[in-house]
């Protein structure tokens, strides 16, 4: 008789199921190297929700897929093809036409005015 089910045990079920398959990066479409062990690697394999926990989307098999660490975290709560909600506004004139999110730290921008969609920044240079 199996062990009464723990949440996380069909969250690892669904991860198992997903890795099996070793698809590639659903987010750069680039394969996955599924032997990293390194939670905290950039590139290790993550479960991603096509629609995010935080936008109503559910936590059936279906609505999961691989992805990147790093990609997983660039994706955040942005909805797959979505661009009616959270259309980015016209480049900036002035000093800023090309936006580089990452570098946005290093030139001293506000978190309030970083672009749609930005919810954080990191110093690391990918
Ligand atoms: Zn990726």
């Amino acid at each position: 008789m199996p062990k009464k089910w723990r949440n996380n045990t069909i969250r690892d079920r669904h991860r198992a199921v997903i890795a099996a398959d070793e698809p590639p990066c659903a987010e750069c479409g680039r394969a996955i190297d599924y032997t990293i062990t390194d939670q905290y690697d950039p590139w290790v394999f993550t479960v991603d929700h096509v629609v995010p926990l935080a936008l109503g989307g559910s936590d059936l098999l279906a609505n999961k897929q691989a992805m990147h660490r790093l990609c997983n975290l660039k994706k955040g709560d942005r909805l797959p093809g979505c661009t009616t909600s959270k259309q980015r506004p016209a480049p900036r004139t002035g000093r800023d036409s090309t936006y580089e999110p990452t570098t946005a730290l290093a030139r001293g921008i506000p978190a309030d005015q970083l672009p749609p969609g930005v919810t954080f920044v990191t110093g690391r240079d990918w």
